[in-house]
């Protein structure tokens, strides 16, 4: 059985990699944290009516809404020949949980600078219609501005602002360093160069792994 954790600065790449490794290895089931939150909001559980009630006074999710949806999402045991665990943990408290209740078997730590991030997330662009995600990096709309699906003007979000995405990142780093520090003491932190192309990232992933990589 196979048990990876996937960390990345803002959540960026949306689970690309924890998908491609679930792709590499079968029966791996992928555990993203973002999916959960979305299934509960598009089926208007009790658990978001209560995110919705916290996010509405104007307060952010804590650690520990996210620590209970993993615990019992992982309860569930539909997860036989292992887990790739997306969005989670965010705090030292919640790695040293996670470290006596699984044997974890890498941490896959895609790294990618400030810099990167700041030059990516400022490109991204969503449309106002549909809502599909654009990025004018490498996802341009064959028209500028306009949304290829729906013709929609495309926007960008409104907490990508480069003050609102420096306090997010300063955020990431004060809370993944401790985190990262405890998996690197216990020798599973694999570094992956997050900056090449998803294919080139999945390679190098399997390559660490020892897994024949899809690519070939
Ligand atoms: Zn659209």
């Amino acid at each position: 059985m196979h048990k990876y954790i996937v960390m990345r600065a803002q959540n960026y790449g949306k689970g690309t990699q924890a998908r491609m490794l679930q792709k590499a290895i079968p029966g791996l089931v992928h555990i993203s944290v973002g999916d959960i939150f979305r299934w509960h909001m598009a089926n208007h559980t009790k658990l978001a009516a209560r995110i919705h009630r916290i996010t509405s006074a104007g307060n952010l999710v804590d650690d520990e809404i996210v620590e209970e949806i993993v615990k019992h999402r992982l309860g569930t045991h539909d997860w036989n020949y292992g887990f790739v665990l997306d969005g989670f943990p965010r705090s030292r408290h919640q790695a040293e949980f996670f470290l006596e209740s699984f044997d974890i078997d890498a941490v896959i730590h895609i790294v990618v600078s400030d810099e990167v991030v700041h030059k990516r997330v400022m490109s991204r662009r969503l449309c106002s219609g549909c809502g599909l995600d654009y990025n004018l990096i490498y996802h341009r709309p064959a028209e500028d501005g306009i949304c290829d699906v729906c013709g929609a003007p495309l926007e960008s979000r409104i907490d990508d602002t480069p003050e609102a995405l420096s306090t997010r990142l300063k955020e990431y780093h004060e809370k993944t360093e401790p985190v990262l520090n405890l998996f690197r003491r216990k020798e599973l932190v694999l570094d992956v160069d997050g900056e090449k192309d998803s294919e080139h990232i999945h390679a190098q992933i399997c390559e660490m792994l020892k897994l024949s990589s899809l690519a070939k």
